[in-house]
């Protein structure tokens, strides 16, 4: 029998891991290996020679501070042209906060320095000097996903503030979201999901987990049975979170 196997590239695993993001990519590999699929996590950080990106089918990046965006920026901008590759091969993107607002145009942050983006989104991202100004707090949004709705519950911590996200990934139940009281957050489009949800995310909200699985197991090939997993604990624990919001 032939295993299905699911190739991620965690980038610059060593910088932008806040708020344990880098937990998500144990999500992924233990919810498929329930389903019998196999994952393969390798590794890009700064320096790293002839990553090949467009043989992943997930490319991942978690947050970070100002300081690991700066000293990332150069190696990301190096590997520009083979990352748009990867996106438009259908390689699925999953970006939190930091790794987020680095694929937009641009992100200027709270020494007024601009770091240019990749520009593979046309959002870009801008925070205020006032390093006490930022978007602190549990967040719940509601987001489709395969024409269904469901609440994506997180943590954000953000000074940078995100305009021109056309598609955004949810509208905002509870919290800020791209901009101080805004009404979206995120970006989502066919193979990206870019959020500013710590959580880690994938474990709060295992649906979530769940289609990006999918779409990964699915590139390029035969669609995949993903049976029901016992989620019996994951949804008692997102409805003690829930409850602690409304107080
Ligand atoms: N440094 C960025 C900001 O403050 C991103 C922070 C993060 O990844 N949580 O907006």
């Amino acid at each position: 029998m032939i295993m299905r196997e699911i190739r991620i590239l965690h980038m610059y695993s060593d910088m932008l891991d806040l708020y344990g993001d880098n937990g998500n990519i144990e999500i992924l590999s233990y919810r498929a290996k329930a389903r019998g699929i196999e994952t393969v996590v390798e590794h890009h950080s700064v320096g790293t020679k002839d990553t090949d990106f467009s043989s992943y089918d997930l490319i991942y990046l978690g947050g970070g501070a100002d300081f690991e965006q700066q000293l990332l920026a150069e190696d990301l901008q190096s590997c520009r042209d083979e990352i748009m590759k990867a996106f438009d091969n259908g390689t699925f993107f999953l970006l939190i906060c930091g790794g987020y607002q680095l694929m937009g145009e641009y992100y200027k942050d709270s020494n007024g320095e601009v770091i240019n983006g990749l520009g593979m989104f046309p959002y870009h991202t801008a925070a205020s000097l006032n390093k006490n100004k930022r978007c602190i707090g549990n967040i719940v949004i509601e987001a489709e996903l395969n024409g269904e709705k469901y609440k994506v519950i997180g943590f954000e911590n953000h000074g940078g503030q995100t305009s021109q996200t056309d598609k955004p990934f949810g509208n905002v139940i509870y919290g800020n979201g791209n901009r101080f009281e805004s009404k979206d957050e995120g970006y989502f489009d066919k193979n990206v999901i870019a959020t500013y949800l710590h959580g880690p995310l994938l474990s709060k909200n295992p649906k979530l987990a769940d289609y990006i699985i999918k779409y990964c197991a699915e590139r390029n090939k035969e669609p995949v049975k993903m049976t029901p997993l016992d989620d019996t604990l994951e949804e008692k624990a997102r409805e003690v979170l829930f409850s602690r919001l409304d107080k």
